[in-house]
């Protein structure tokens, strides 16, 4: 019997954690990725990883930092992973410490750790203003290792299809386009990982990079895994605009005492320098004197909204408020802050160190994303090794990182999303591992037929697409794509945009099929890819917009209006998207709530 063989597609945090585990076991992985893996979206992680290393002496702990995370998600997440991700937490870090994570440290030589949203303690551990690069880069080396010792064969500019199903419907494997090339080719595999971030393209200009697509995820879902709470988009706060994306203003600002504030005078247009401190309005800190500006994002995005859309106090009239640090001694912000002020300055104009930076909220994250099992035990911790965890509905395909909904519940906390890529990678492998040693027949043992017909199809479906020729620019569609969306449904979900964004996407849908793909070339050619991408973003965006329509109530990243609270008798339940010709079928499934009861959440 052949040995079994195992793929990962992407290679940010999780992707790496992922394969890392692997070959701890001795198993070969097949790593594919659309970019070099160093140049992952986890590359741009700034402000830290969150473990209650409580070296500070304030009494925090792992249980305090679960606590914070299930209070942060708004009780929306099943709670064993969460603990599990908790207790993990700190020797995640000290093993990253190990491996060369350069983390600040303080003058005693202990690791640094800074205040982040949702919780009263220094929990986040950084590396300047680079800690997701310094985290990559480190688990990157590790993997080199590995493949030159024979375990890893890496596939950069490969771009994942789809995967092979069996008979039985069971993952056997993928089907990758080589992005140069452009050939098809299938893969076998007994467990497939999809580590492939998130979907914020869906959203047009946003904190990510362009590679964020969602559309492996999509491609998934299409046929037939389970996609959940589709509809928690997180809007982070603080974002400058650009033409190009939305730079992200790292919640590590408002952790190094960064304020944020408005004039009191409505239409106020004096420079904010000459805005007296007694005519300034400290909103975060005035309504939450516990947090203050260190409140989740959720509700910071929302009051900074309300401040600027309804009482119309926003800086010029605009959606923008002041987030000030001048106050702070120099040497602590660049010793500290370095990176995300130079970011301003170089982009905005203007230093932050003498004047208060203008910032706007900007779709940043998903907390929705592939439905995954697990198995906890009678502690509550889940099972290490059981091959539950981190499967998706369709057996064999494992997903972890920020593709994957669980740890997050209705909003992620500042700092935690390093953190549950990392765990879902260390816990992910092990699963997959022991998944595959119950395998009655390896992929490689298996007839050729489901991988060559895969193969036949998504050529097909590719020639089909170069060959398209009507008349609807793609990156025009994916524009509007963008702002409807951006416009619609992010911060505040009133019904009737819904309706309408629902109605909209179904429109450009068919608008699809009338594409002109504009490169008919057989080397690197990107329309092909990115016009396959643009029909999973699309599909995506109906999850998300239907999951928002149907879910009658305001929870987390989730705000509505008409009904302005959380409503646990009717929607304490997980959001199920599954597709189907007529747009996706949702259902609803229970949370686990049995180690934390809900109660009010409040930060005030
Ligand atoms: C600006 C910014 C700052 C952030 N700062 C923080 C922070 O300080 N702390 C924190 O906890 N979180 C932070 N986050 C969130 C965090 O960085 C991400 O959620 C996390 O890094 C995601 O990691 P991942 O491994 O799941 O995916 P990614 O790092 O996004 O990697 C995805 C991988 O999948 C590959 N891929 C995608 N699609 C395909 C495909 N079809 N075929 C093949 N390969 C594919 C990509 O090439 C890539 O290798 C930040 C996010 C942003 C946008």
């Amino acid at each position: 019997m052949s040995e079994p063989r195992f793929i990962v597609v992407g290679g940010g945090l999780a992707g790496l954690m992922t394969t890392i585990k692997l070959c701890e076991a001795g198993r070969r992985v097949d790593l594919f990725s659309l970019t070099p893996v160093k140049r992952s979206h986890s590359v741009c992680a700034q402000g830290g990883i969150n473990g209650a290393v409580n070296i500070k002496g304030e009494n925090d702990s792992p249980e305090l930092h679960f606590v914070d995370s299930v209070k942060g998600g708004d009780f929306l997440a099943n709670q064993p992973l969460v603990k599990g991700m908790c207790y993990a937490a700190p020797s995640i870090i000290y093993l990253l410490d190990r491996m060369g994570v350069t983390f600040n440290r303080t003058p005693e030589g202990n690791l640094d750790f800074r205040r982040f949203g949702g919780t009263l303690f220094h929990r986040t551990a950084f590396a300047g203003a680079t800690t997701g690069q310094q985290m990559l880069y480190a688990l990157d080396e590790q993997v080199r290792r590995y493949e030159s010792e024979g375990l890893v064969r890496k596939f950069e500019y490969s771009e994942f299809l789809g995967f092979v199903k069996d008979g039985e419907g069971v993952c056997r494997g993928i089907v990758a386009l080589d992005l140069r090339a452009m050939t098809v080719q299938a893969f076998r595999g007994d467990a497939v990982f999809l580590a492939t971030g998130g979907p914020a393209m869906l959203y047009g200009r946003t904190t990510n990079s362009v590679v964020n697509s969602g559309s492996a995820a999509a491609s998934a879902y299409l046929q037939g895994a389970k996609y959940a709470n589709g509809e928690f988009i997180q809007v982070h706060p603080t974002a400058i605009p650009g033409e190009d994306k939305l730079r992200l203003i790292s919640e590590s600002v408002r952790g190094e005492g960064g304020r944020c504030w408005v004039s009191r005078t409505k239409g106020d247009t004096r420079p904010p320098r000459q805005i007296p401190e007694s005519e300034r309005l400290y909103f975060f800190e005035e309504k939450y004197p516990r947090y203050g500006n260190l409140v989740p994002r959720d509700i910071a995005s929302r009051e900074i909204y309300d401040l600027c859309e309804n009482k119309g106090l926003g800086v010029d009239g605009q959606l923008v408020v002041y987030l000030d640090v001048t106050h702070i001694p120099k040497e602590t912000l660049d010793r500290k802050l370095g990176g995300v002020l130079e970011i301003y300055e170089k982009f905005m104009g203007e230093d932050p160190r003498e004047v208060p930076m203008r910032i706007a909220p900007a779709v940043h994250y998903s907390m929705g994303g592939l439905w995954i099992d697990y198995e906890a035990g009678p502690d509550g911790f889940p099972k290490v090794g059981n091959p539950r965890n981190q499967q998706t509905s369709i057996p064999g395909l494992f997903a972890v990182g920020e593709v994957d909904y669980e740890y997050h519940g209705a909003n992620r906390l500042g700092a935690n999303s390093l953190l549950s890529c990392v765990y879902a990678g260390m816990i992910g492998g092990p699963a997959g591992s022991s998944y595959a040693s119950g395998l009655k027949t390896p992929a490689a043992d298996l007839p050729s037929s489901a991988f060559d017909q895969a193969e036949a199809l998504w050529r097909e479906r590719l020639t089909g697409i170069r060959n398209m020729s009507g008349t609807v620019n793609p990156y025009e569609l994916a524009r509007e794509l963008g702002e409807v969306m951006n416009a619609n449904v992010t911060i505040v979900r009133d019904n009737k945009k819904l309706q309408e964004t629902d109605a909209r996407i179904v429109e450009m849908m068919d608008r699809w099929k009338k594409i002109n793909t504009l490169d008919k070339g057989g080397w690197n050619n990107m329309p092909v890819a990115f016009v396959n991408q643009l029909w999973h973003m699309m599909e995506l965006a109906l999850v998300v917009t239907r999951g928002a329509i149907r879910r009658e109530e305001s929870r987390g990243a989730h705000y509505k209006p008409e009904k302005p609270q959380r409503d646990d008798a009717n929607w304490l339940k997980t959001t199920i998207a599954t597709w189907s010709k007529e747009g996706p079928q949702i259902t609803y499934e229970k949370v686990d709530t049995s180690l934390i009861q809900p109660v009010a959440r409040k930060y005030d």
